[in-house]
């Protein structure tokens, strides 16, 4: 069978199709499926992806492919299969996806320049240490103030772009501070890698009687087949992975993929791949430069490097012949995409192994629904590891209700005792537990999951709170630098002295954040060395490393953060969790509220009693009756899982039924809604014309959050219990939806979403 040399090529363009190309006489016949072609197209020469050959279309001339890129493929068959499903799945164009899954250097018809090899930083040369220095330096220079205090924060140097956008200044500012001498500018080099400098950690040398099953089972399966490593936090799944890859890369040839949520906040877990397997691991961080990330990519595409660590997008590492996929905490809400194609890398991991005859190990302590109930289905293999590696217990949890510890404070309050900022935020019995982990020398992890000083800003006389001017938000009140922030697109305004609606005086800081924190208990507890890990304090590329390095080392007494503490640290000396307010996330309009706040508090929880000290959980509440706290309280995962499973069924949601969230914004508020009312009616009359029964439609509706980066949102969920329905119905919508693409609308079909904000 001749194809006539003619090729179906994915081109990177927002369209539900391919395009045929012919292939001179001057090209190599035949082009290999997932080789990048150099094609003409809209009168500019792009870079395609081969799916193989074609037949030619009768009548029409075509044009030819100009020169094939690779002389191996970019993309191995399976990488292409793979990104066949997530097109079909996630209702997302097949060039698009292809692109998403190579770096960025390899989708430009012209190779780029090589990344600049230094930068410009900023470094701190005069110290205020206090409080009217600083006053008098900055008394007409706010500005300068902020950039000082973000440098001070810093440790006294950061990266001068990254200090600009974190101030929202000018060049200017910078270079006045240059001329006062309060400031220098280096031109350095780029950091080097430092995963390529950190010593790996040795793992411990005897898998337990429960690994060692666990790890049999898995070197047993066939393959394709997945693995629910249910393992609670400290039982060792570490441990079982790289025994798992050790046996699998046994066999010549063979390669590995390894999934991790975030590796800044997992450098420890990164460690101990790096010490069992040395330079065979690439670790694909988000702190490469395109040309490093380039270089990673040709190592494992050559066979330099059999495995590929990294989070999300490491799924698509070019290696052949992968043995095992492991997804670490693999119900983390990361692993989804949050722009097209919007894939979930845990399924489209499962996808990938099964091409490439690969065995999946999805570990967690606190599975995701999705992955249970697959294994009830018998779609996959639960293995547990019920006890802590190493003779550990689980830490002993109290709970402490805050409705009781306010109530008593005013019944105990002295008439006219001066208010302690600290009451409602700490318990006595919270307080004693730090207390007594200072004096044994002993750590302490105090979770709080917002960041800010404070929610929002109240006024006393009329109520009103300042809102985002872009997006239907409050704002949230920062102290260093001073300013009103909004988190969802960084517009900042200065902190107003009057009510911008009445005019009154002092408005309240409402709602605890991460920066109150610190100080009350830099207050409380002046001689202990605090650090605070929160987005704000981790801009930097290596500062999450960096201070948990320092937590490794001893060096700091109290961790406080958001929930980036709350993942897999593994600290012998943190003998006391502390969690500040347990609700924080409880109450959100979006049903995995209950599922998010009770993996937090677990995962958090399970970074207590690590050693042989042990440890105990002091989890402040004003719900403890809520499920998700209780069942966290008692360790009880499968209590929570019975419970939250049937609150699912009605109205149904996930993992009973298939979801999608249509969404639609624009900048019109009027225009929007009604576009979204008209997809949905649309979509409406085709469910009646052609019957679909198993389909649900809810809404439409304003989402939760109406309005962000001045755009109004609204949006309908689709639910099925058949996927295969579901797959046709997203494709028809966002293919052929009648709404108008223009810069004005924009629909999104977002399948499987984790957030319904
Ligand atoms: P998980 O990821 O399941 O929470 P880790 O893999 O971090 O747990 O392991 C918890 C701790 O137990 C680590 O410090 C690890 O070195 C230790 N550990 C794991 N397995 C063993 C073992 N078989 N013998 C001794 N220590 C172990
Ligand atoms: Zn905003």
């Amino acid at each position: 069978m001749s194809a006539g040399r003619c090729i179906e090529v994915a081109l990177a363009v927002p369209l539900f199709r391919t395009f045929s190309y012919r292939v001179p006489d001057g090209v190599a016949w035949p082009v290999a499926v997932g080789a990048r072609v150099l094609v003409p197209f809209r009168n500019r020469t792009e870079i395609g992806v081969c799916l193989g050959a074609a037949e030619p279309p009768a009548g029409v001339s075509l044009k030819p492919v100009r020169a094939v890129v690779d002389d191996v493929p970019s993309l191995p068959a399976p990488l292409v299969h793979t990104a066949r499903w997530i097109a079909d799945w996630y209702a997302a164009p097949l060039g698009l996806t292809l692109r998403a899954m190579l770096p960025t250097a390899l989708t430009q018809p012209n190779t780029p320049s090589p990344a600049a090899k230094t930068q410009r930083v900023v470094h701190l040369m005069q110290e205020l240490p206090s409080l009217l220095q600083r006053e008098q330096t900055f008394a007409r220079a706010k500005q300068q103030r902020a950039v000082y205090d973000l440098l001070e924060a810093q440790g006294g140097m950061a990266p001068l772009e990254a200090l600009r956008v974190q101030a929202n200044c000018s060049a200017g500012v910078i270079t006045a501070m240059v001329k006062r001498g309060l400031v220098e500018v280096r031109n350095e080099a780029r950091a080097r890698d430092p995963f390529a400098e950190r010593a790996g950690v040795a793992p411990p040398p005897h898998p337990s009687v429960a690994q060692r099953e666990a790890i049999a089972s898995i070197l047993a399966g066939d393959p394709g087949q997945v693995f629910l490593l249910h393992g609670i936090t400290g039982s060792g799944k570490t441990l079982v992975y790289i025994e798992v890859l050790r046996a699998v890369l046994a066999e010549p040839g063979r390669t590995a993929i390894v999934l991790v949520p975030e590796i800044a906040l997992t450098s420890q877990t990164v460690d101990r791949f790096r010490g069992a397997f040395g330079d065979d691991v690439a670790v694909l961080h988000s702190g490469l430069s395109d040309g490093e990330r380039l270089d990673a990519w040709h190592a494992l595409r050559r066979g330099e490097r059999r495995i590929a660590v990294g989070a999300r997008s490491a799924l698509f590492a070019p290696l052949e012949r992968v043995g095992v996929v492991i997804v670490d905490e693999e119900h983390e809400g990361s692993y989804k995409q949050s722009e097209t194609p919007r894939y979930h890398a845990r399924e489209a991991a499962i996808v990938r192994a099964r091409a490439e005859g690969a065995l999946v190990v999805l570990g967690s302590a606190t599975p995701s629904l999705e992955s249970w109930e697959r294994a009830d289905r018998g779609q996959a293999v639960r293995l547990t590891l019920p006890d802590r590696a190493a003779g550990a217990q689980l830490p002993p949890v109290t709970v402490v209700d805050m409705r009781a510890v306010s109530q008593q404070h005013l019944a105990h309050r002295a008439p006219h005792a001066p208010h302690d900022p600290a009451v409602g935020v700490f318990s006595p019995t919270l307080l004693a537990a730090v207390e007594s982990r200072l004096t044994l020398g002993e750590q302490t992890l105090l979770l709080l999951n917002r960041r800010g000083y404070a929610a929002f800003i109240q006024c006393q006389a009329c109520g009103d709170v300042p809102v985002c001017p872009h997006c239907s938000i409050s704002l949230t009140y920062h102290r260093v630098p001073e300013a009103l922030v909004c988190h969802y697109c960084q517009h900042q305004v200065e902190v107003p002295a009057v009510c911008g609606r009445c005019g009154a005086e002092s408005p309240r800081k409402r709602g605890l954040g991460t920066q109150q924190v610190e100080r009350l208990v830099a207050e409380r507890f002046p001689d202990a060395r605090i650090a605070r890990m929160d987005v704000d304090t981790t801009s930097g590329k290596w500062a999450h490393t960096q201070i948990l390095d320092r937590v490794g080392r001893g060096e700091v007494d109290i961790l406080l953060g958001t929930q980036m503490i709350a993942k897999g640290l593994d600290f012998p000396n943190v003998t006391l969790v502390g969690v500040v307010d347990a609700d924080t996330g409880l109450n959100l309009p979006d049903f995995r509220a209950s599922e998010r706040t009770f993996q937090l508090l677990s995962q958090v929880a399970g970074r207590a009693g690590r050693g042989a000290k042990g440890g105990e959980v002091i989890v402040q509440t004003r719900m403890p009756e809520a499920h998700a706290v209780r069942h966290a309280l008692s360790h009880d995962f499968l209590g929570f899982v019975r419970e939250e499973l049937g609150a699912r069924r009605l109205p149904a949601y996930p993992p009973f039924v298939s979801l999608a969230n249509v969404l639609v914004s624009g900048v019109d508020q009027v225009a929007t809604a009604a576009a979204c009312m008209g997809a949905a009616e649309w979509l409406g009359e085709l469910m009646t014309r052609q019957g679909l029964r198993d389909l649900v439609l809810v809404g439409p509706a304003p989402c939760p959050i109406d309005r962000i980066k001045d755009r109004w949102r609204w949006h309908f969920l689709l639910k099925s219990s058949q996927p295969k329905l579901m797959t046709r119905v997203a494709r028809y919508v966002a293919e052929r939806c009648p709404v108008p693409r223009d810069a004005e609308l924009r629909l999104v079909v977002d399948r499987d979403p984790v957030s319904l904000l």
